[in-house]
């Protein structure tokens, strides 16, 4: 596979900054007020890509970025409805008329984001300005259902805690773990539709389960590996027996 550093350049804005660089066809970046992690994973039989979590100002930067490497947008993937990653979701699936795939306990946010974040947020990520998804462009995604994105194939697993519908993508060499999982954190459960004990079964049932050789590339911050948050995350080290 080809890697993909010399298009990480063009992200280096004020706005929005590469975070990686790996085997796959994997860009980066980094969109909205919540420096929420953005990915597009490539296909480069079909010239598409599918983006993952396109936080508020992403739109653009995908937008741009297909342009330039003349690609389509394929698809659009949410590892839940938090207005910091799915802001510019409905604003793509209507200017490239594709479908945008979360879990059905979280797709209610995508109509009332207030359901899941607090007024605050919403007025940081713009709400009134904001492109709804349109409703025949939803799909679910579901426990264990089999997906490929890029030319890989991954897995759901459904993860609530943080939200109710939030999930893990997992591939063989990387997942996308969203808000459930961070460099040495995990994500918070203070949150409208959060739930404390939902997220302690997630991390003993979902979480730690994934392999050691997996990359972590969670909604915020950095990349990790699962074997470096198996030792080192305080929140995983309770549930390990
Ligand atoms: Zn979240
Ligand atoms: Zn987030």
């Amino acid at each position: 596979m080809r890697r993909c550093c010399a298009v990480w350049k063009a992200y280096d804005t004020t706005d929005s900054h590469p975070i990686g660089c790996f085997g796959m066809k994997l860009v980066g970046c980094v969109a909205g007020p919540f420096q929420t992690n953005c990915w597009m994973v490539i296909n480069s039989e079909t010239a598409s890509v599918t983006v993952i979590d396109p936080g508020y100002g992403a739109a653009k930067i995908v937008d741009d970025y297909c342009q330039e490497q003349q690609l389509t947008v394929g698809e659009i993937l949410l590892t839940h409805g938090h207005i910091d990653h799915m802001r510019d979701a409905g604003v793509l699936a209507t200017t490239h008329g594709c479908t945008v795939s979360i879990h059905p306990d979280d797709a209610f946010m995508l109509t009332d984001p207030s359901g899941g974040v607090s007024s605050q947020a919403m007025a940081l990520h713009d709400v009134g300005s904001m492109v709804k998804v349109p409703a025949d462009s939803l799909q679910q995604l579901t426990h264990e259902q089999q997906i490929t994105i890029g030319e890989e194939q991954f897995t759901v697993r459904h993860a609530p805690g943080h939200s109710p519908g939030s999930v893990l993508l997992v591939g063989e060499e990387i997942c996308f773990s969203g808000d459930v999982l961070f460099k040495g954190s995990i994500g918070r459960t203070d949150l409208p539709g959060s739930d404390w004990s939902a997220m302690e079964q997630t991390l003993a049932n979902q979480v730690l389960t994934l392999p050691d050789n997996l990359m972590i590339l969670p909604g915020h911050g950095p990349t990790t590996k699962m074997q470096a948050e198996r030792l080192g995350n305080p929140y995983l080290r309770k549930y390990q027996s």
